[in-house]
């Protein structure tokens, strides 16, 4: 593929998520957890333009997917696009001029062809995306997945993600780490279950299907502070599919013929993947 599509993750994990996907006629921002001036000044660190940011896209109402919409909002004049289950589940959503997508829509953004498909979380109408970019005789050119806050990987979701050059796939737990962790039962029966979060080991067997030739850049998303650590994700990831650490402290590996490359993003510090 000839890279056409860019992510730069501002944020990710549960004290607030946002990412921009740069496409070739602008950029879309994908949900807004985190305060408009560390949003303002992650972009700068990463040197994305968010006056370049021409439509709002939200995954679900979970605050750290949210908090930070309504004061973007009114800086901002292109659409927000959400759900109905998602906009109707918080008033303070309720109130801004949202375009309702469906869970199996597709719509044109930015010089992109972009996927809607269903998660499994425990909100209302969850989703995840596909953005792809075909070349003038209609062929794909470049594709990327984005898909975090899932319990299971969905149908739609699987096929969606697979053979997109770069694939941000959740990878919030180790399954040890949650089972003999600091968490109440019920937080950890929440996270486990099929309405939670996507594990290391759930994401790792994923990759078995989702990547192929076209895979060059796995990036695991939203890590759990608390459950998981940076090189734990990696090196879970990274052994199913062949790839070996390049640096000594594990967070990032690389296969042996450099084709591609396992990372994973912060909580606090902002990833660009070109
Ligand atoms: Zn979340
Ligand atoms: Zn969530």
């Amino acid at each position: 593929m000839t890279p056409q599509i860019h992510l730069h993750v501002l944020a990710s994990g549960s004290k607030g998520n946002a990412a921009v996907v740069e496409g070739p006629a602008g950029s879309v921002l994908i949900d807004d957890g985190i305060a408009r001036r560390t949003l303002l000044a992650r972009a700068s660190e990463l040197g994305v333009n968010m006056d370049d940011v021409r439509a709002v896209l939200l995954t679900h109402e979970h605050t750290d997917h949210v908090s930070g919409l309504p004061v973007f909002a009114n800086h901002f004049d292109g659409p927000l696009f959400a759900t109905a289950g998602t906009i109707s589940a918080r008033e303070r959503l309720s109130q801004l001029p949202f375009e309702v997508i469906n869970h199996t829509d597709a719509l044109e953004l930015c010089g992109m062809h972009v996927t809607v498909f269903p998660t499994s979380h425990d909100v209302a109408d969850p989703v995840g995306f596909r953005f792809a970019t075909t070349d003038e005789n209609g062929e794909l050119a470049d594709a990327l997945g984005y898909c975090t806050d899932t319990g299971v990987l969905t149908d739609e979701a699987g096929q969606a993600l697979t053979g997109c050059r770069v694939l941000a796939l959740e990878s919030n737990h180790d399954e040890r780490m949650l089972a003999t962790g600091p968490y109440p039962g019920y937080l950890k029966q929440r996270i486990h279950g099929r309405q939670g979060h996507l594990s290391n080991a759930q994401a790792a067997d994923a990759l078995q299907d989702l990547v192929t030739n076209e895979t060059e850049v796995i990036v695991g998303m939203h890590l759990s502070h608390e459950n998981n650590r940076p090189s734990v994700a990696v090196r879970t990831l990274a052994a199913a599919v062949g790839a070996e650490a390049t640096n000594e402290t594990f967070t990032e590996a690389r296969t042996p013929d450099g084709h591609l490359t396992v990372c994973v993003s912060a909580q606090d510090a902002p990833l660009s993947v070109w």
